[in-house]
């Protein structure tokens, strides 16, 4: 899954880093990041796109979409017939989202009369689950239980595809033919509430521009929210907000510099924040210090402090640093 720019992190190298690593099957959103996606992995593996597309006269332009309700099968099925030529798609049917995918009632429309699937060609039978992440809930069987059922009523042998992350550390019931993690790849935990079994992929370093001295009684930032308590040095470090470094991490987190965590004082701007570097004496200007690192916090520790998800910690990220891939 590398919709939304690989979560953010730039599909442009994760999406032939992943393809190097014989990944052969990539899932986006929208058709424009199928088109970007495919420029970058070239031609080859499969390149789905979640959101769906309007068929056209020149065919799937190297993409398969995703039909999410029966007038996209429609139309699909339509096309097909138009071009004499069969239409490989993915069959998204709703188990427990209520988003895309075919409803119960589209669901029974089609297995009642599978004539209306004439024209597809159905590469692979999906579905989402909705509570993937948390173990113990009910829908995650009930949504098996339904997705098993429904498959079972269509066209033999079209392969499976169920779990998220979060679905393919649930156990055998939720295996399928294919799973579409996301999260897990870049990093993020994908069962919140147990031990991390993913290797951490991100690591922000931010320069630091200035150390000054204030006075006990001294405020820092927006909104002097921040007193010092004794003589402080302050360092003045480039991240803020537009860097997805989230103003709700304001007073709640700190940073890394030689191995000491330095605590973040003061309100996240835009483009700057700082941190009580009193007891860091090495820290000066043209040094770094780790806004997110495996040493340091990371994106599912950001976002428990900011009151998010991890995803969107990474997917927040801006595009003014210095990206290395390595
Ligand atoms: N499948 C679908 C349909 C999704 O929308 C997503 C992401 O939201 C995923 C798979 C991947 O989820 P995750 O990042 O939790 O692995």
């Amino acid at each position: 899954m590398v919709k939304a720019d690989a979560y953010g992190l730039g599909a442009a190298r994760v999406g032939p880093a992943l393809r190097d690593a014989g990944c052969r099957h990539f899932f986006v959103a929208h058709l424009a990041e199928g088109v970007a996606l495919r420029e970058a992995i070239g031609p080859g593996p499969v390149i789905a796109v979640l959101n769906g597309f309007v068929p056209d006269a020149d065919g799937d332009a190297g993409l398969l979409p995703v039909l999410n309700g029966l007038p996209d099968v429609e139309a699909h099925a339509a096309a097909a017939r138009k071009r004499g030529r069969a239409a490989p798609a993915i069959l998204h049917l709703d188990t427990g989202m209520s988003r895309l995918g075919l409803d119960a009632r589209e669901q029974e429309a089609v297995a009642a009369d599978p004539s209306r699937l004439d024209g597809l060609d159905l590469r692979w039978l999906m579905t989402h689950l909705a509570c993937a992440d948390e173990p113990e809930h009910p829908l995650n069987a009930a949504q098996a239980a339904r997705f098993a059922a429904i498959c079972a009523r269509l066209p033999p042998g079209i392969p499976r595809s169920v779990a998220n992350s979060s679905g393919m550390f649930l156990g055998p019931a939720f295996a399928s033919d294919l799973a579409r993690p996301g999260c897990a790849l870049h990093g993020i935990n994908p069962t919140p509430g147990r031990p991390n079994p993913v290797r951490q992929a991100v690591r922000l370093d931010a320069p630091v521009l200035q150390v000054r001295e204030i006075a006990q009684g001294d405020t820092v930032g927006y909104g002097a929210t921040w007193a010092a308590t004794r003589p402080t040095r302050v360092a003045t470090v480039a991240a803020g907000y537009a860097d997805g470094y989230l103003r709700a991490l304001s007073g709640r987190a700190f940073g890394v510099f030689a191995g000491r965590s330095v605590p973040l004082i003061g309100r996240v701007s835009m483009d700057l924040i700082a941190f009580d570097a009193t007891d860091a004496p090495g820290l000066a200007p043209g040094g770094a210090i780790t806004l997110i690192g495996p040493d340091g916090l990371t994106p599912d520790d950001l976002a428990a402090r900011a009151g998010t998800i991890g995803y969107e910690i990474l997917t927040s990220l801006g595009n003014r640093y210095r990206r290395e891939y390595v």
